[in-house]
């Protein structure tokens, strides 16, 4: 996307409004220099307006500086580097046994690197280095780690010989185990966010949803990143958390210059960077203005989601990290229809047990206190690419820079569950016990055939068996096992996966991408996304109308649901019940409650009759605009 700019009348004051949102800015100064405002443009993925001081981010490791200890501290240094080893060398053996899920050729590819990096985890010349920088030097083991694999790196590089791209690689590999170790010395989280001053806007690269997951809404203003688009997961977590942000705005990770003040309109998809005093005063009206909004949708709390015509539609939140709660409170949402149980896989070194995962269900299931709680299974995998603190997919137990030949076509949701049945039971047996605190509901992500609801039912009978002989106390009825619609292919055999599957869920995020062969994430491609086009609405069609015959619930849990111009024809092709971001709920709810039911079925008919999406937008719009 673009770049514009216009030249500065006076200096930026400084910042001191937050997005729509009651936090002020804090922290560090803007800078007031005299660059020139300059505006990027890019895809307006979360609403809201942030201003704040602009603030990049970097990758771990972060630098390790030359530090020295005292000979008392020798020993116990030598214990850590040691542990730091002990700590690389288990996770390392985990990635190796578990390449068996990987195709024969990558397996090929990863195992002698695998191998590679536990021989300099062994009697290396790097361990042997570095104990002997901690004894002779008095240094931490951070820097004599990365001092010994810069000084190996540097001797690689300058061996005689033509083979420069095998030197450099093996270079690289000494930096890569040198980072792992570092890593497990600090603990450090994949992105770091905490040296952000309160109010900063963060202008990235790129962030994956796990780095989404780090951000704190209440000291974030917003964010905007070069690349992403409007459907991705990383999208979704930033509307979730309610951030002002922009995705695909290219070049703006390398314009930021800490400090400066920055303004992001979440709507309008915009960045100002060094915005001019006439900017400011007008971002600080539009941020009054977005108040007054929430206000006002606030007070549709209490008023039901009902058409003119008195049908009841039931509207839902989606929460995909804890901290949503209290905005879904705040939402009237009447239960949360999905809920993406990725988090609690994200940022760790490790799988969530049975117990810590009981304990998150249960306390989201307590929280919604007799509302139902519908929890997806994790749908790990494809762009969701989520990356633990080390670096590594714990789940699948890829090493970092691995990368899938086609994510979106390959191991991921419950493809990979049933190759991992550990996973799965332990996930299962943990909801199950959460779901005596309330009606809970258990999703399947990524459904394409009958035979895996079958496997998953035979999964999920036996976790119940054993869970019986263990003397757990379980729901009685079981929570019913439903699926997501978000592939053609489970959207065209819906009808038959009716006989299987308890519900539908239609992710409509997923189930464009794959009719349209549209990456839902890809920046370049988003104006190819179209949730509209009438290929989609023939997959929600027949997938809804199987549901209906079939007296299986189905609802929209995708992004579209939170689009209140999709709610005339949604309700129009008969769904009753929607799961979108808490934010969104307000004005879904006020959409629905100047429609009538009846109306929507004509509109809906009159759509599906046409196959242009141009022409289907054009009646959308003019269908959701109000007579004058
Ligand atoms: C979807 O695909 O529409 C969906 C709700 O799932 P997710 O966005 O988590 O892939
Ligand atoms: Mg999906």
């Amino acid at each position: 996307m673009s770049r514009t700019e216009t030249p500065r009348r006076r200096p930026a004051a400084p910042a001191t409004t937050a997005p729509g949102r009651a936090a002020p800015a804090r922290g560090a100064a803007p800078a007031r220099g005299a660059a020139p405002e300059q505006t990027f443009h890019g895809i307006a993925v979360s609403p809201g307006i942030a201003i704040g001081p602009a603030f990049g981010t970097s990758e771990p490791p972060a630098e390790v500086t030359h530090q020295k200890i005292p000979a008392a501290d020798i020993e116990a240094e030598g214990a850590r580097l040691e542990a730091a080893i002990a700590q690389s060398r288990k996770q390392l053996g985990k990635l190796r046994t578990r390449l068996s899920l990987l195709p024969e050729d990558s397996q090929a590819e990863i195992a002698p690197l695998i191998d590679a990096y536990l021989r300099m985890l062994g009697p290396s010349r790097l361990v042997r280095g570095a104990r002997r920088r901690i004894m002779e030097g008095l240094v931490a083991a951070e820097t004599a780690v990365t001092e010994e694999a810069d000084a190996i790196a540097a001797a690689i590089l300058t061996i005689p010989g033509d083979d420069g791209p095998g030197r450099r690689r093996r270079a690289e590999e000494v930096h890569e185990i040198a980072r792992r170790l570092v890593r497990n010395l600090t603990r450090q989280p994949y992105l770091s966010f905490s040296a952000l001053p309160d109010g900063a806007v963060l202008l990235a690269e790129q962030l994956r949803p796990a780095d989404v997951a780090l951000l704190d809404p209440s000291r974030i203003a917003g964010v905007a990143a070069s690349v992403g688009g409007r459907e991705g997961h990383t999208a979704v977590l930033l509307r979730a958390l309610g951030l002002p942000a922009v995705l695909g705005a290219a070049g703006i990770a390398e314009a930021v210059r800490p400090g400066a003040v920055a303004i992001i309109d979440g709507a309008a998809g915009t960045i100002i960077l060094d915005p001019s005093e006439q900017s400011l005063v007008a971002a600080r009206r539009s941020v009054a203005a977005f108040a007054r909004d929430r206000a006002r949708l606030g007070r549709l709390r209490r008023l039901s989601a009902e058409t003119l015509d008195g049908q009841a539609i039931e509207l839902q939140a989606n929460l995909e990290l804890p901290r949503e709660l209290p905005l879904i409170a705040q939402s009237g949402a009447a239960g949360i229809g999905l809920l993406r149980s990725e988090f609690l896989f994200m940022n760790r070194e490790d799988l969530p047990d049975e117990d810590a995962q009981a304990d998150h269900y249960r306390t989201i299931v307590e929280a919604m206190a007799g509302d139902p709680v519908t929890i997806r299974v994790l749908d790990w995998g494809g762009e969701k690419d989520i990356e633990s603190s080390g670096g590594d997919d714990i789940v699948r137990g890829f090493a970092p820079g691995f990368v899938e030949a086609n994510p979106a076509l390959g191991m991921r949701g419950i493809r990979l569950l049933l190759r991992r049945p550990d996973i799965f039971e332990t996930q299962l047996a943990a909801i199950l016990r959460a779901a005596t605190a309330g009606p809970v509901r258990i999703l399947l992500p990524m459904v394409t055939s009958l035979a895996e609801v079958r496997d998953a039912r035979e999964i999920y009978e036996r976790v119940v068996r054993r869970l019986r002989r263990r003397g757990e106390r379980l729901p009685d009825p079981l929570p019913p096992l439903g699926i997501m619609i978000e592939t053609p292919g489970a959207a065209l055999a819906a009808d038959a996966l009716a006989f299987e599957a308890d519900f539908f869920a239609i992710g409509t995020n997923d189930l464009a991408m794959y009719a349209l062969a549209v990456d839902r994430g890809a920046a370049d491609v988003a104006a190819l996304y179209d949730p509209v086009h009438p290929a989609v609405l023939r997959l929600i069609q027949f997938a809804t109308e199987a549901a209906l015959r079939t007296r299986r619930p189905v609802s929209v849990c995708g992004e579209m649901a939170a689009d209140p111009r999709f709610t005339p024809l949604l309700i129009g092709l008969g769904l009753r019940a929607f799961s979108m971001n808490a934010s969104a709920i307000p004005r879904v709810k006020q959409a629905i409650r100047g429609l009538r039911a009846d109306d929507c079925a004509r509109f809906a008919h009159r759509v599906m009759e046409r196959g242009d999406p141009d022409e289907i937008r054009a009646m959308i719009d003019g269908f959701a605009r109000p007579e004058p």
